[in-house]
């Protein structure tokens, strides 16, 4: 992607920025799949179809409940018209390119194809004490973040909410068919960290979020706040998210508590200014009680100084002091070819310090899967 004649992305006013919120025209839409669907719309799509509507809740429940993908296990189908109702309601979505595991097999990342060939990628940890599934939410991204992965190739396409789905569908069949060492689990958290950015697929991804935690066999039967959503900052995406009453856990990547810095690490920035992105996540945090994640991806002499730090601390405190807030130092996981590397260990301590100093609880977070390219989209990246 470097190319010596051409500087690197420089945004230098709002009409250079990639603006993309919609879905670009005329393409063939994902198979339709009961995952897309309420359940009542499921019930009716078969109806419409001249099947018995009383199959959904049957489709629903192989997928959502038995985390079944085989129609010959579907046996409560009748054989005949099996074929049909899968068909209708459980088309495949994608199919898996590459799995990558670390920390023993713990850290599974996949590789998925998509119906159009869009490469898009999830991974699963395992922790002693809960198992997260970090999900895509679109092929590429237009939010052109120039130390991530997935922001140097721009936006294909946004995924359908079944496409979201079905990547957490796939890790629970796999932890509840022993296939991750530990024993059979669940998944107990998800987060919208994969890539994409998920506030510019908003319906699709609210649509998700419902399947995600509506009761079993409607839907998986999450608690919603085990679900993140993490956002550039989509201003009036925040307040419709705040609007929406669902207590998801919203994560915001500020990586810079100026201006000057933020509108060249987070290009959007230019849009919406971090006083009025900071203020959106504060008034979440105000209506929904649901403590913010503010992350911070730690780059060496970019946004690690001890200034910075005070100056994070400060714009945060503005807000408040109790506890609406809450720091998460993410060690910079270099993308190929980047001019930008991870904080000295020293810089990143002295800035937890001042930001604990100013009262604001901060963790770095663990970096796991590092040598499977854990950060977003470079394994995606590396394929095409
Ligand atoms: N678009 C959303 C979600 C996807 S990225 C967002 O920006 O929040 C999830 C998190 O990973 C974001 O905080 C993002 O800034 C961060 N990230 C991206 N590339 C990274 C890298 N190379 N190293 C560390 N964190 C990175």
């Amino acid at each position: 992607m470097s190319d010596a004649s051409t500087p690197p992305t420089a945004p230098s006013g709002a009409t250079a920025l990639p603006l993309v919120f919609d879905e670009p025209r005329g393409r063939r839409k994902p198979p339709r799949h009961l995952a897309d669907l309420t359940e009542a719309e499921r019930k009716d799509l078969l109806t419409e179809l001249g099947l018995q509507g009383f199959r959904a809740k049957q489709l629903s429940n192989h997928y959502f409940a038995r985390l079944v993908d085989d129609p010959d296990e579907m046996t409560d189908l009748p054989a005949a018209q099996r074929a049909e109702l899968v068909a209708a309601l459980l088309p495949p979505l994608m199919t898996p390119l590459r799995t990558m595991e670390a920390d023993k097999g713990t850290t599974r990342k996949t590789l998925w194809r998509l119906f159009d060939g869009a490469l898009v990628e999830s991974v699963l940890m395992r922790y002693p004490d809960r198992v997260t599934m970090c999900v895509s939410s679109q092929a590429g991204c237009g939010m052109a973040c120039p130390f991530c992965a997935t922001g140097q190739g721009g936006l294909q396409r946004n995924m359908s909410t079944a496409e979201i789905v079905e990547q957490v569908v796939a890790g629970a069949r796999s932890l509840a068919r022993d296939e991750v060492p530990g024993g059979p689990a669940r998944v107990s958290n998800v987060v919208f960290m994969g890539m994409g950015e998920p506030l510019a697929n908003y319906k699709a991804v609210i649509g998700a979020v419902r399947r995600l935690t509506d009761p079993s066999p409607a839907g998986l039967g999450m608690s919603a706040r085990g679900v993140t959503v993490s956002t550039v900052g989509l201003v009036p995406r925040i307040r419709q998210l705040t609007d929406e009453g669902i207590p998801v856990t919203l994560a915001l990547s500020l990586h810079a508590p100026d201006d000057e810095l933020r509108n060249e690490l987070v290009p959007i920035n230019t849009r919406f200014s971090v006083a009025e992105t900071v203020d959106a996540a504060w008034d979440y945090a105000r209506v929904t009680k649901r403590r913010v994640s503010i992350e911070y991806a730690m780059m060496r002499g970019i946004n690690d100084q001890a200034w910075r730090a005070d100056l994070l601390g400060d714009v945060l405190n503005g807000y408040g002091d109790w506890g609406w807030v809450h720091v998460n130092l993410i060690p910079l996981n270099p993308t190929p070819g980047s001019k930008w590397t991870a904080s000295d260990p020293k810089d990143e301590r002295e800035f937890v310090r001042r930001l604990e100093a100013k009262g604001i609880p901060t963790t770095v977070r663990d970096t796991r899967g590092r040598e499977i390219d854990g950060a977003c989209g470079q394994l995606a990246a590396t394929e095409s």
